[in-house]
């Protein structure tokens, strides 16, 4: 995954993507946004307690930066679910424009040019595309919705909607790394051994970006296919927003995705 600049703001993107030509995708970072404060300055999420009128700005300028439509971005509304939705035209605009009832951690769309965004700040967020059958995901994934299999539930509904495994390709974006994410015993027994090292005084290190890797693996989908970034957001605080590193009080990153015609 490599950082590419674009006009103002700069992104991470994945090499699996880059082949696709209709894709636009990436993992925001902190650069080229107005909000102030703990939110500097591309803050992306509505609901972090950032001013809502920066929000609504630093959305014009991602989306003005990839040439997208704001009227028809679209996003999850994250609770730690394991809820994925799929975006048809009477659901454009929710989660930006119309809030969501409930919560949503992942959106699924067969539409060419809706935009989909998932945030994080520590937190795993994916992209998916499935080629064949011309479909695209955005997901959020904390220890909960990692818990619940967020993103195997993602791509087990797009296999189930028709595409192949084979044709199916996933960007695993900067999260809390395992250098970072001390938790307790009782997050950390929850998942299999191979993810945590354990620490003194019931404290785990605990690898989540790992885990989303192996479960989108376990639905079929080739490793060469999944791109997980290994990038650390509070090791980097200065270029990524950190729910840890900024002792609660952060803006969020947005992952973003959109088919063109
Ligand atoms: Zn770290």
């Amino acid at each position: 995954m490599c950082i590419t600049e674009i006009g103002t703001i700069a992104l991470y993107q994945s090499d699996v993507f880059s082949q696709f030509e209709n894709i636009i995708h990436g993992f925001t970072t902190r650069k080229g946004g107005v909000s102030r404060g703990a939110y500097e300055s591309l803050s992306m999420s509505p609901r972090r307690g950032d001013d809502i009128e920066c929000v609504h700005k630093n959305e014009e300028i991602l989306c003005r930066e990839l040439s997208l439509d704001i009227k028809a971005l679209t996003s999850t509304r994250q609770e730690h679910t394991d809820r994925v939705e799929v975006i048809d035209e009477k659901r454009i605009g929710y989660g930006v424009k119309t809030p969501w009832d409930y919560g949503v951690d992942a959106c699924i769309t067969t539409l060419k040019n809706v935009p989909l965004l998932c945030y994080s700040a520590d937190c795993v967020p994916v992209l998916i595309y499935a080629q064949d059958i011309c479909a695209i995901a955005a997901v959020h994934a904390g220890w909960r919705g990692t818990e619940g299999g967020i993103s195997k539930k993602t791509v087990q509904k797009l296999i189930e909607i028709g595409a192949e495994p084979k044709n199916i390709y996933a960007a695993i974006g900067p999260c809390i790394g395992q250098c970072c994410y001390e938790v307790d015993g009782d997050v950390a027994l929850k998942f299999e051994e191979k993810y945590y090292v354990q620490k003194p005084m019931d404290k785990y290190m605990l690898d989540l970006g790992r885990v989303n890797y192996d479960l989108i693996k376990e639905c079929g989908v080739n490793e060469e296919n999944i791109t997980l970034s290994g990038i650390c957001t509070k090791c980097n605080n200065d270029l990524f927003f950190s729910h840890r590193g900024q002792n609660g009080k952060s803006g969020t990153l947005a992952g973003i995705i959109c088919m063109r015609e």
